[in-house]
């Protein structure tokens, strides 16, 4: 049995921010630049690859459907969530003070 994770559709995201509050390991985080040719005005939300522990509590808060699970492979040596990409530069989201999302 595999183990799983999730990914975003970078195209279909609109930079809503909406799934962010979901995650309870900050593994959804914005992009601090857009990337090149991005068509959508605002920077897209990406995981971290590194904090994603699988757990899916994320799933079903995109309105897009540009986050979804991905099913990774159950040889163990090869799963991302042991070989996480390269961190991303990500913007900081406040969650604890003052002002901040305050939940998950
Ligand atoms: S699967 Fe869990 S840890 Fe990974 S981004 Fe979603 S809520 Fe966060
Ligand atoms: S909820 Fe969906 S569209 Fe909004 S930032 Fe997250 S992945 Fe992008």
């Amino acid at each position: 049995m595999g183990q799983s994770m999730v990914a975003i559709i970078e195209a279909d995201c609109t930079g809503c921010d909406l799934c962010i509050p979901h995650c309870p390991f900050e593994a959804l985080l914005p992009l601090l630049h857009s990337p090149e040719g991005r068509e959508k005005p605002k920077r897209p939300v990406v995981v971290v690859e590194e904090q994603c522990v699988g757990c899916l509590s994320c799933i079903g808060s995109c309105p897009t459907q540009a986050l979804h699970e991905v099913k990774t492979p159950p040889k163990a040596e090869s799963s991302p969530l042991l070989k996480p990409s390269p961190r991303p530069a990500t913007e900081v989201v406040n969650r604890w003070k003052k002002g901040g999302l305050r939940w998950a």
